[in-house]
Order: structure tokens, then sequence, then C-alpha cells
């Protein structure tokens, strides 16, 4: 089998490309290149492959499921303690109290039992990850998020009886349609919310998400390479 995977001096090289490409698009925003935050996502690929990331200076991470971060992250941290850690994949109930434990940032909040759960567990534990509500911008029945006609009244949940605070939003927006549009509307959602923080934007989209505002890009293709077939079917 061809691997498609990245060397070492690859993700080093990667990284800085990407970093200049975000860099060039927040400029042509008007913006300051330090309020993009570049999230690497590391799913389907070894921990070997994170730690070099690490080790070219990158601190900032995202998985998507929280089997595989225990697997690769604890030991990471013990070398790497400044690192953090975001949950970018959908979050069942049953694993609330191991992603508390684990992430320092929850991207995927869609719905209030899961709200609750985890402000139990902020309660319970005294860790508190920051947390995104994960919008359905294009009203996927596939995919997780809360739709959008439902966001205003998640996170005044949120903010109200439930009692976890709520930094911002994130969506995924659908492979086929003109992403410019999903960041619109995670845009308008945040700016009628009061929510600062927007994680949108991909390896294929980033630079179109930061012109729309995006503080956070999560990017793992354009940094890691392509993700194995086996472990990227079994993640989806
Ligand atoms: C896999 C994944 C990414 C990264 O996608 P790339 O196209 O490889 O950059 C970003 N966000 C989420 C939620 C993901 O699952």
């Amino acid at each position: 089998m061809v691997s498609h995977m990245a060397t070492d001096s690859d993700i080093r090289n990667n990284l800085e490309a990407v970093k200049a490409r975000m860099a060039a698009a927040a400029a042509e925003a008007g913006r300051a290149p330090e309020t993009v935050i570049l999230v690497a996502i590391a799913k389907s690929h070894p921990a070997a492959a994170a730690r070099q990331a690490l080790v070219a200076g990158h601190r900032t991470f995202g998985e998507n499921r929280v089997q595989e971060a225990e697997a690769k992250w604890p030991t990471l941290r013990a070398e790497f303690p400044d690192l953090r850690l975001h949950l970018v994949g959908g979050l069942q109930r049953n694993k609330v109290k191991r992603a508390v434990a684990l992430f320092d940032v929850i991207e995927s909040i869609d719905n209030e039992r899961l709200a609750r759960a985890v402000a139990a567990e902020i309660a319970r534990t005294g860790r508190r990850p920051q947390c995104l509500v994960q919008v359905n911008t294009g009203e996927e029945p596939q995919k997780g998020g809360v739709m959008p006609e439902a966001v205003d009244a998640l996170v005044a949940a949120c903010r109200g009886d439930i009692g976890l605070a709520v930094d911002g939003l994130m969506c995924v927006p659908p492979l086929d349609e003109e992403p410019s549009l999903h960041f619109a509307l995670l845009r308008e959602i945040g700016k009628r919310n009061g929510l600062e923080s927007l994680s949108m934007g991909m390896s294929g989209d980033f630079e179109t998400a930061i012109r729309f505002g995006a503080t956070h890009v999560r990017i793992g293709t354009a940094i890691f390479g392509e993700r194995p077939a086996v472990a990227a079917a079994a993640a989806t």
C-alpha cells in the first residue's frame, strides 16, 4: 500500500505553510494573524505524528473521538504540559466524564441533555473546558450539531438554568456546498448571541473561513497528510 502519510519534516513544513496561508488570509481581511488559532486535527494519525508537530512548536490540537484521544494524548501531555486539546467530534453523554477529564475545549455541545451532563461534570470536578456549540448549518440528518433555528434557545438554556459557559460556535459545512454561506450563517448566529469564538474552516476552505471571521480553523490533512484509510473509515 502506498503511504500518503507525511514524514517528520513534511509536518514541520506543512505547519509553516498553513500558518503562512492563515496569516495572508487574515491580512487580506484586515485582521491580526494572532486572532486566528490553528487547531491541528490529529485524528487517525499516530501519536508520533502529533509529537512531530509538538516538537515543531505547535501546541493546539484536535481529535474527534474520545477513545482515540485517550490512547494518544496523556503521554504527549506528560512531555508537553502546555498543549491544548480540542474535541471536535460528537460527544455521547456516557463519555462526558472522560471528555471533561481530557479536553481543554469541547466544540460539540449540541443539545440540552449533553450541556447539562457537561455542566454537572464541571461542577463535580472543577475542571472547566471551554465549550462551543456545534451548529448543523447544512441541516444534514447524519451530522451532529443543533439546527440553526434552535441555536438561540440552546445558548439561552446554557446561560440560564443549565449554567454552562458557552464561548462560541462551531460548524462543519456540507461537503458539496459553497462553504462561505455556512460561514456567514455561523457568524450571524454568533453575532446575535454575543458569541466571540467561531470554529470554522478545514484544509480545503480555511482561508474563506478566515475572511468570514473564523477565530479557530481545524486543519488535519494539510498538516498531517491523508488519513490512513482504515482508521479514517473507523473514525466516521
Ligand atoms: C477531520 C476534521 C477536520 C479536519 O479536516 P481536514 O479536511 O483534514 O483538514 C476538521 N474538523 C472536524 C470536525 C473534523 O472531523
